[in-house]
């Protein structure tokens, strides 16, 4: 008797039901739309990348005219915009939670470390792909600007693998919950975080517990006890945390904490040691931002010597 009213019900058949069925497919592909409009505003994760660079553009270069900035025709601009309207509506205290709560399993896949870059290299960009440098040329170029600079082997491991994170993009995650400027979350957003107005569609504005300037955390506590925003700097992180030198892990987890580095917005909660830490962090940045060439690095011959790398530091496979 059930089974033939549940037929009717699904053959939308009893009147009365077929209305509440529509309504919920209607709701369902609603959802499914918004969401996949949500997943990639950017066309191309380096879009977020040159955006920062604009912001910060290398010292004695000439900064680009206000013309050049309000070009407000163009797409990569309107698609930054949109990136960030969804990152500061999203990135909450219990967004991040839930990131470590799935990501932190480590649970994903394993496999070598060079298979696991070029995993990151099958993160293939809709726009320009003739003309994009992939994933990794950007860590070879950065990687190999250090090592021209004659600083320490781990420091130029850490520039190849600095943006190993964005694999995330690989796991479905939406733009804006792998690349973007990192903040914390449980306390006062900084003004100075760019795009800051679009806080204000974020609910921890509204909630007691988390916006006030120290929230949920007290002066100076330090680092380690604050959470940022979830992204590929704190996934990596994670990922690599036992293996490497502490100020090789500072520049992975904080190399997008621009209102920290460039600003110094949250001088309250940081600590003495991570102030001291943060003088990496600030040498590694401009080789991120500023490495950038067109002429592609030839992987073929530069891959000896990062297997060499990774086999120094490294076990011999990554779990993600
Ligand atoms: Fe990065
Ligand atoms: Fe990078």
């Amino acid at each position: 008797m059930i089974y033939f009213y549940l037929r009717l019900v699904v053959s939308g058949r009893v009147a009365g039901w077929r209305r509440p069925i529509n309504f919920l497919n209607h709701v369902i592909n609603r959802t499914t739309m918004e969401n996949k409009d949500e997943m990639s505003p950017l066309s191309s994760l380096e879009d977020w990348d040159d955006d920062v660079l604009k912001r910060y553009p290398e010292p004695g270069q000439p900064a680009k005219t206000k013309e050049e900035f309000r070009n407000y025709d163009s797409p990569e601009i309107d698609g930054v915009r949109e990136f960030y309207r969804l990152n500061h509506k999203y990135q909450t205290y219990d967004n991040v939670l839930a990131k470590k709560a799935n990501f932190l399993k480590f649970d994903k896949k394993e496999m070598p470390w060079w298979d696991a870059m070029e995993y990151l290299n099958t993160l293939i960009d809709d726009s320009d792909p003739d003309l994009q440098l992939d994933q990794l040329q950007h860590l070879l170029q950065t990687a190999e600007a250090i090592r021209a600079d004659g600083h320490p082997d781990w420091f130029v491991l850490t520039g190849f693998i600095h943006d190993l994170g964005k694999v995330l993009c690989l796991f479905g995650e939406p733009q804006w919950n792998v690349v973007g400027d990192t903040f914390p979350v449980g306390c006062k957003f900084s003004d100075k975080i760019v795009y800051h107005e679009f806080f204000v569609d974020n609910p921890d504005t509204y909630d007691e517990r988390f916006n006030t300037k120290y929230g949920v955390y007290s002066h100076q506590c330090g680092l380690d006890n604050v959470h940022m925003s979830w992204g590929h700097d704190e996934y990596l992180y994670q990922i690599t945390k036992d293996y490497l030198p502490e100020p090789a892990l500072y520049m992975i987890r904080y190399h997008s904490f621009y209102s920290q580095h460039r600003e110094h917005e949250y001088d309250h909660i940081l600590n003495a040691h991570d102030q001291e830490m943060f003088k990496w962090v600030d040498k590694f940045n401009p080789y991120d931002l500023y490495s950038k060439s067109p002429k592609p690095p030839v992987v073929s011959e530069l891959k000896p010597y990062y297997e060499d790398l990774i086999a120094k530091y490294l076990p011999l496979s990554v779990k993600l």
